[in-house]
């Protein structure tokens, strides 16, 4: 980033503004260290001495900017490395990211880096922007501007190349390509580390696989000291794919960033606006105290267009002190009442609209129940009165509030850049993004920063770490009903076939396991025919569920293989031999003619039956799907959502990094539109979040030392009521797992 000494190897003698010379233009940027060229065909470039390799060079430079042929990269690097030089900046592209080849000769250089200790940033990449130190690496002429105390990291040379956003600028750049070496964790703790910077922003498309953990403990490190904003793309599955070629990373599942993000303190943002608005906002503005917001407008409409998105972005409208709207009434008409939104227009009939404006923008700003201002007005000078002057004064009548304006009109632009030179106003282009941005404030100095650091503890009852139940894997066939033990098979007959070794595992083993960690779990007992099964409901206690189960068997209700609400043993023994009669009839090929079961005709194809579960039937409640999965990016998550037939459609569902804490795990709840419902919507009972919070940390745990359980799948967990928001434990009525399914990988 900050080099004393610097090497461009490739340099080329082509110079001007179409040549792309990295030499040249970091000497344009006004880097004042000393710089050597290697150019074999070249005795000096840009007035730099140039050599015919690095083995040629007079001293070791701090950094070598290598921008010759893919097909020489090793012979160049291996050259460098001899030299001595120990970092590098690899602008080279058509490596990892392109094809076979390209990355043959990506694994023999970086084997002679690692061999020296050398680092590296790249290849395919812009390399660093420093403008606080004077240095860029940009073949792109970047001009240097005032530097400002921000840093970005990008997977793009676009934000460094054209110095995102046209007021913002950057205080340090770094753009990580295609993260042979170096990538976005260590990029990330270095602008951590340097108190300059006060804001960074990360474009991310993906992280390299296995690095998700170490990103997320960077990242909440930096968070402490200053907020991180990342415009995390690469969502659609076409995205995704493009990704994978473009920065050679593997683009993870969008939901499961959402989750580290969320995990990380990190602050996701919506596009590219969203990017330099929110670090113009967090570099210009003050830290803000609260949600309260005031709108302040020429128009209503416009007051009405920020109340909206206030709305949107988690804002709250302040409600005004009795002082404020003593001293507005004063200034408003007797047929107006002022509020929040503010408009203004009403208060300036027959008077000077600056005057009345201003007057109404001290009464709010000072109002003691008001956090930060969105303000609102058409960019305009008139008759001595400069709306950008009054913008730029408006700012420093209370340092300690932040202020966004959206300024309207032709003039609003010429007009931001203007008075945002002295980068204490932060002006948009549209009611919405100024208060996004005002939201972004908020969400960090407000959510983030107030957060207590809440490490998941294994709770009670859960196995001791290391002990046997914690280490993986589960032992196949260790189940007490031998029949499923025996059944394990691979895969045999489920909708998507699994990997090949992949395996169900018997509900006696999956019960039993999720009871080790002290999930609740719906009495159960296995049984092999109607006899067994009438002996087991009595066990559990009527009236109890009767399901047929099979390795092979997924979707029990469609197959018709659940009966539920069976009240007598006689009951219990009939719905038996019903199941039993349906499995088998349809193993042997095709169901008992003129038998129609309790959902109709049987369908075709039922697997074979490898047994009978019974279990008490627990009728009512909230039905939930708890599930875990191992990511390739960051290990083991657990997923939630609500349960029932339309959970795919819509699919709200959240992921969260295992193990949780209860906050962490709540948290994950609330992420859900579902949410609402569990709180009890329209007259519903509330269900006993206490509870279904423990279920959630306790799989989360089961799902963290359980690695070799590649998909688990609680659906549903049964909910049942519960105080509203009660803090008090045990006043609900608890959940139960009444279906489990775990694949072995
Ligand atoms: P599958 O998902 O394989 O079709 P489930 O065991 O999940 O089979 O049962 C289907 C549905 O039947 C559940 O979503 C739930 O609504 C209901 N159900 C299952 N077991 C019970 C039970 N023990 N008590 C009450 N309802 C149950
Ligand atoms: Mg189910």
């Amino acid at each position: 980033m900050n080099p004393r000494s610097v090497v461009v190897v490739g340099a080329s003698r082509r110079t001007g503004e179409d040549a792309f010379n990295i030499l040249e233009n970091l000497l344009n940027y006004g880097y004042t260290g000393r710089v050597y060229a290697v150019n074999p065909r070249a005795m000096e470039i840009c007035g730099r001495p140039s050599f015919p390799t690095a083995l040629d060079l007079p001293e070791v430079p701090d950094l070598a900017i290598i921008t010759v042929p893919r097909e020489i990269m090793p012979e160049v690097i291996r050259a460098c490395c001899a030299r001595g030089i120990r970092t590098f900046i690899l602008v080279t592209q058509g490596l990892a990211e392109a094809d076979e080849r390209g990355a043959a000769m990506q694994a023999e250089f970086m084997a002679e880096l690692r061999r020296h200790g050398a680092r590296a940033l790249g290849p395919n990449t812009l390399g660093t922007v420093n403008s606080l130190d004077g240095f860029s690496s940009s073949f792109m002429p970047v001009a240097r501007r005032e530097p400002i105390p921000s840093g970005v990291i990008c997977q793009t040379g676009l934000f460094l190349g054209t110095n995102l956003g046209p007021t913002t600028g950057i205080g340090k750049g770094i753009d990580v390509g295609n993260q042979a070496d170096l990538g976005v964790p260590d990029a990330l703790r270095h602008l951590g580390e340097d108190p300059r910077v006060e804001v960074v922003a990360i474009h991310l498309e993906g992280l390299r696989p296995g690095e998700g953990r170490l990103f997320v403990e960077t990242a909440r490190e930096v968070t402490a000291k200053k907020p991180v904003l990342i415009y995390k793309t690469a969502r659609s599955a076409v995205g995704s794919a493009a990704a994978g070629s473009h920065s050679g990373s593997l683009a993870g599942s969008d939901r499961v960033y959402e989750a580290a993000f969320e995990e990380a303190g990190v602050i996701r943002l919506e596009d590219v606006d969203d990017m330099d608005d929110s670090v113009k906002a967090f570099v210009h503005l003050p830290p803000i105290r609260g949600r309260r917001v005031a709108v302040v407008s020429a128009s209503g409409g416009g007051g009405i267009m920020a109340a909206d998105a206030c709305e949107d972005y988690g804002l709250e409208l302040a409600a005004f002190s009795p002082e404020t709207m003593n001293g507005l009434r004063e200034l408003y008409p007797e047929w107006m009442e002022p509020g929040n939104p503010l408009d203004v227009w009403p208060a300036s009939i027959g008077k000077a609209y600056p005057a009345v404006f201003q007057a109404c923008f001290e009464l709010v700003v000072n109002d003691p129940g008001v956090d930060g201002i969105v303000c609102i007005g058409g960019a305009f000078s008139v008759g001595g009165f400069d709306v950008g002057e009054f913008v730029a004064a408006s700012a420093e009548l209370r340092r300690d509030k932040p202020v966004v304006w959206w300024l309207q009109g032709r003039e609003a632009a010429p007009m931001a850049t203007r008075i945002e030179a002295s980068r204490r106003v932060a002006v948009y282009p549209s009611p919405e993004r100024a208060v996004r941005a005002l939201a972004r404030l908020a969400a960090y100095h407000v959510d983030i920063r107030a957060r207590r650091p809440d490490r998941p503890r294994r709770p009670a009852g859960c196995p001791k770490a290391g002990s046997d139940a914690t280490r993986g894997p589960v032992a196949a066939g260790s189940g007490p009903t031998g029949s499923f033990a025996a059944g394990l098979v691979a895969g045999a007959g489920s909708p998507a076939p699994l990997p090949a070794q992949a395996a169900v595992l018997p509900p006696a083993e999956t019960f039993a396991l999720l009871e080790t960690y002290g999930l609740p779990v719906a009495r159960w007992a296995v049984a092999a025919g109607p006899e067994e099964a009438v002996r087991a409901a009595e066990r559990v206690g009527l009236p109890v569920a009767l399901k047929a189960v099979g390795p092979g068997i997924v979707h029990k209700s469609e197959l018709g293989l659940v009966r539920l609400s069976l009240g007598s043993t006689a009951d219990v023994a009939e719905a038996a031999r019903d199941l039993l009669r349906k499995a088998t009839g349809a193993a042997t090929g095709g169901g008992t003619p003129g038998r129609p079961g309790p959902s109709g005709p049987e369908p075709p194809g039922v697997p074979a039956l490898a047994g009978l579960l019974v279990q008490e039937f627990l009728p009512g409640g909230h039905e939930v799907i708890v599930g875990a999965k191992q990511d390739p990016h960051f290990g083991p998550t657990v997923v939630f959502g609500l349960g029932g037939i339309y959970a795919e459609v819509l699919a709200d569902v959240a992921a969260g990094l295992a193990p949780l804490s209860p906050a962490g795990a709540r948290r994950l709840l609330e992420r859900t539109r579902a949410y609402p419902i569990l709180r009890g919507a329209r007259g519903q009972e509330a269900a006993d979040l206490d509870a279904l919070v423990e279920a959630v940390v306790r799989l989360s745990w089961l799902a963290a030392e359980h690695p070799e359980l590649s998909e688990i799948d609680l659906n549903p967990v049964k909910v049942f009521g519960g105080k509203l928001g009660g803090k008090v434990s045990g006043t609900g009525k608890g959940c139960r797992v009444v279906d489990a399914r775990f694949v072995r990988a």
